[in-house]
């Protein structure tokens, strides 16, 4: 297997780099690469001026406006992505939601929903997760009754991602409570602006509204807006997962923030030299770059089996870069010491053009670091994931 890139890919790759240098606007990137906090119309915003380039859905086929690149291709635009610092393209749209559309939806569900998630004209979020139903998400008991024309949806959803900014939801609901927990499953998309849609929020460690609890209260949904067939959901949503968690590893975000710890090594001082010199500091610091490494050859090798649908492997990508994207966040608090301290949401949600404690670069690391809690949680935890390892890959 030769994972060194072509003359072609190379090429590619400095088209990337040109597009992004041209289009990037500066306030978003200093934004992201200073680890602020990232508005809905920042967001909106980077995804309409990559839609209108034609480059939103990466992955999608070309016949619903993907731009036909390859899976190196595809890792080369998110590793680009990430060195130039843009905010993230959203996955509940273009990387969730719409390869189930694409996959079982029906002609007039693809010919209305997928335009308007390419041109992010439709703000979606994902309507797994409830109360007592995060891994074992089978057991969920939000329920969608048949009534004529509609389905009548009652229950809660939670840990809703930007969901208090959301058009539509896509959920899983219980449409028959006397089969086997996965038979009784229906996937359904749901207008937010529905009456008896609640959304509340759920305030994070680090303050940030990110995640909310939505409830459904005698929810009035168009039986069109159901997607295959009824109870047959539970297929629809593994499907969905796989695609979730090979994202997931972040092989080049992580890339730019071990470049960021670095800087911040160099600019700490002990005993007189940069921290980056101290021989303890310096083996934490190899011992990610290493990790990140493999984890990037290991990214590689599953890009070139592309015409396997994403298996069990997923998980290991999952872990691992969750695990490298906490570890280097825990380094540059311990960089920093007490200058990680502060906290200052006003500066956090660019409110406020002064840091406290007056060092830009350190403010939002305490934050950031708590932040990035999440990432061996959502997406399904790492526990699980590791059996899932344990099962289908080492066979135990
Ligand atoms: C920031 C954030 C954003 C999220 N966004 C969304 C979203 O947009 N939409 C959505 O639907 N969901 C979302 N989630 C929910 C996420 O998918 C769940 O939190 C996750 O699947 C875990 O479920 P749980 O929280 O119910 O924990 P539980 O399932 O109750 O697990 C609790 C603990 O027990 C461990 N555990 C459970 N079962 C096993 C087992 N069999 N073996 C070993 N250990 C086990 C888990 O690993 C965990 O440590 C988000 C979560 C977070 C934190």
């Amino acid at each position: 297997m030769d994972l060194n890139y072509s003359a072609e890919d190379e090429a590619f790759r400095a088209q990337v780099r040109t597009f992004l240098a041209e289009n990037l606007p500066a306030d978003l990137q200093e934004k992201v690469r200073g680890h602020l906090r990232l508005a809905k119309e920042d967001y909106v915003r980077w995804h309409k001026i990559v839609a209108k380039q034609g480059w939103a859905a990466p992955a999608w086929p070309a016949e619903y406006g993907g731009p036909g690149w390859n899976a190196v291709q595809r890792h080369i635009w998110e590793d680009e992505c990430a060195r130039a610092g843009t905010p993230p393209i959203l996955p509940f749209g273009v990387n969730m939601v719409a390869p189930v559309i694409m996959a079982f939806g029906n002609e007039a569900q693809k010919a209305h929903y997928l335009p308007r998630i390419l041109n992010c004209d439709d703000w979606w979020c994902q309507g797994y997760s409830e109360p007592g139903s995060g891994s074992d998400l089978a057991s969920l008991k939000t329920t969608a009754v048949r009534d004529g024309e509609h389905y009548i949806v009652n229950g809660q959803k939670t840990w809703t991602t930007l969901g208090q900014h959301a058009d539509m939801i896509f959920c899983l609901v219980r449409t028959d409570p006397s089969v086997r927990k996965q038979e009784g499953i229906s996937f359904l998309l749901i207008d937010m602006k529905s009456p008896g849609v609640t959304v509340r929020p759920i305030i994070m460690l680090d303050e940030e509204h990110e995640v909310n609890e939505v409830f459904f209260d005698n929810v009035k949904v168009p039986v069109q807006n159901l997607i295959g067939q009824e109870n047959k959901g539970w297929t629809y949503a593994k499907y969905l997962l796989g695609h979730e968690r090979t994202g997931i590893a972040a092989v080049g975000r992580s890339k730019r923030e071990l470049l960021f710890l670095k800087r911040l090594a160099l600019r700490q001082q002990k005993d007189g030299k940069p921290l980056l010199d101290d021989p303890a500091f310096a083996a934490k610091v190899a011992n990610i770059e290493i990790e990140l490494m493999a984890l990037e050859v290991t990214v590689l090798r599953t890009i070139a089996q592309e015409h396997q649908a994403p298996g069990p492997q997923a998980s290991v990508l999952k872990v691992r870069g969750s695990e490298i994207q906490q570890m280097l966040a825990e380094l540059m608090v311990e960089a920093l010491g007490p200058a990680a301290l502060p906290f200052d949401p006003a500066y956090l949600e660019g409110e406020s053009e002064h840091a406290a404690g007056g060092d830009a670069e350190a403010a939002p690391l305490a934050a950031y670091y708590f932040n990035l809690r999440k990432t061996s949680i959502y997406g399904g935890s790492n526990e699980i994931q590791k059996n899932i390892i344990a099962q289908m890959i080492l066979g135990l």
